[in-house]
């Protein structure tokens, strides 16, 4: 159903969550601008994940550049490894991602495989350029890091950064020193990273350039207990097995946390909490249960330092399984290599030993979920089509109207909206047209609570709000509405019990 992913993004458009970069001079596909609306949303996905990952866990955050010299991404292995499998039409020249390609006309992942094999696939599979249909070339490596030049001339070569973890990994030392040696701890980076798509034609979900939130976990390979493990123990997932995978099984295994360790389908305790802690955040944003699995890579499909990786998916109607985050054993391979080729001791002194850590990696884009909680949350009904968006995750909380435009209604409402805009709370005023259309504007934005200042607001100080999931109103003095206001948004209390049921 194609229909619902073209209405959610003409309302995105339309109405300021995103619309595509460089529009006026005809656009560049893989960029993407976040209007009004959508940058505020997109901070509060961060804020929510910080309140995961700083906040819950612990972690320290830090905020590196996301220019790198070359000598930090041939270290971390990214200038020989980060490269994509690219094909050429041999009769227009368009070229293409093979893996993306593949899936596209196929539904197969041959991510991974040697270039031999994928054009034996290409052939068996009589693939074909998308533009032209002509006959595709020769396979070969197309390095995905965007390149630059740092300082004048061509001296030094620079990249910008591929992933944020690398910025924490150059600052281990100093890091450990801020944990003060206790394992584990956690690091955390949230910004840009880029990735040079060869032809991207899936809007939103592939980017040149995205936000990452990226965790590093280190601990002692002897010991890959997380201390809160117990609190995850009984988590829900939805596995699909590279063993499955391999036989071409779209089964999928169900099991708690804790067996996932047991029975030695996910590799230790640590990757297997922060597995059931991304389905945790995901539901957070709104992202139904069914509509969330854990992909396990196959070894083709894993990175060049990854020992075992699992990709959260979420369900989407347009695209199929969309992969929002990885959960990366990466072993000590990153502090190994930059000690080899730095030539700095990266081994820590903890429980009476030399330690080279090891590492866990949750690493998350936040586009992708962005796109992902927009499309879940749309409610087509009818005429009516809005946005159930979860209430803390709306981007305007609350809509103040007059009833009228006369009788001294604006005034007051005006008055009741920068009121309430002075305690924090994110409002919005309107007063176009009738009161319908404007409840309606508001719901299709998930704006989640609209005040109405009408002719009994001018007698007894009372005002009605309306909750965008069931219409119903209930009438409530304007000296308790922001308690009210905030009891409801925040789900202590039960819309209905808050104030006098208003009869229509
Ligand atoms: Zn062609």
């Amino acid at each position: 159903m194609k229909q619902k992913h073209e209405e959610v993004m003409e309302l995105a458009r339309r109405r300021g969550f995103i619309w595509p970069s460089f529009e006026i001079y005809g656009g560049v596909s893989g960029f993407y601008d976040f209007g009004p609306l959508g940058a505020i949303m997109k901070n509060k996905i961060i804020q929510k994940w910080r309140e995961f990952y700083v906040v819950g866990e612990g972690f320290f955050e830090i905020d590196s550049p996301t220019i790198t010299p070359e000598e930090v991404l041939r270290a971390s292995g990214h200038v020989d490894h980060f490269v994509d499998a690219m094909v050429e039409c041999q009769k227009c020249g368009e070229a293409f991602k093979v893996t993306d390609l593949a899936r596209e006309q196929t539904g197969k992942y041959i991510e991974g495989a040697p270039k031999e094999e994928m054009e034996e696939f290409i052939k068996k599979n009589k693939m074909r350029c998308l533009e032209c249909g002509g006959e595709l070339g020769k396979v070969f490596d197309f390095n995905a890091m965007f390149r630059t030049a740092i300082g004048p001339g061509n001296k030094r070569v620079g990249y910008l950064r591929p992933e944020t973890a690398q910025g924490i990994f150059i600052d281990f030392k100093r890091l450990q020193r801020h944990a003060r040696g206790k394992l584990p701890f956690g690091v955390v980076q949230i910004g840009k990273g880029y990735r040079n798509e060869i032809s991207p034609r899936q809007g939103i979900i592939r980017l040149r350039e995205f936000t990452m939130a990226e965790a590093e976990v280190f601990f002692d390979p002897e010991d890959q207990h997380h201390p809160k493990f117990s609190e995850m123990a009984g988590e829900q997932l939805r596995l699909w097995l590279a063993k499955d995978q391999e036989k071409d099984d779209k089964k999928l295994t169900e099991v708690i946390v804790e067996q996932a360790v047991k029975r030695g389908l996910v590799c230790n305790e640590l990757m297997a909490y922060y597995l059931g802690f991304t389905k945790r955040f995901l539901l957070e944003l709104g992202i139904p249960g069914a509509a969330i699995r854990f992909r396990e890579q196959t070894s083709g499909q894993r990175a060049h330092y990854s020992k075992e990786t699992w990709d959260a998916e979420v369900l989407t109607e347009r695209f199929g399984w969309v992969e929002i985050a990885g959960i990366a054993y990466r072993t000590d391979y990153d502090l190994s290599r930059h000690a080899k080729f730095s030539k700095e001791d990266l081994t820590i002194f903890s429980g009476g030993k030399k330690v080279l850590c090891h590492v866990v990696e949750p690493s998350y884009g936040i586009d992708r979920p962005f796109y992902c909680t927009l499309e879940h949350s749309y409610v087509p009904e009818g005429k009516r089509k809005y946005l159930r968006l979860k209430k803390w995750l709306a981007p305007i909380t609350v809509g103040v109207f007059p009833l009228l435009n006369r009788d001294g209604m604006p005034e007051k409402a005006l008055d009741v909206h920068k009121s309430l805009r002075s305690k924090g709370f994110m409002t919005e005023y309107d007063d176009a047209g009738s009161i319908g259309r404007r409840y309606a504007r508001a719901d299709e934005i998930g704006t989640p609570y609209c005040v109405t200042v009408d002719h009994q607001t001018l007698e007894d100080g009372t005002v009605t709000i309306r909750n965008r999931d069931t219409a119903a109103q209930v009438r409530v003095t304007l000296a308790e509405l922001p308690r009210i206001l905030h009891s409801v948004i925040c789900e202590e209390a039960q819309f209905e019990s808050v104030g006098k049921p208003v009869k229509e």
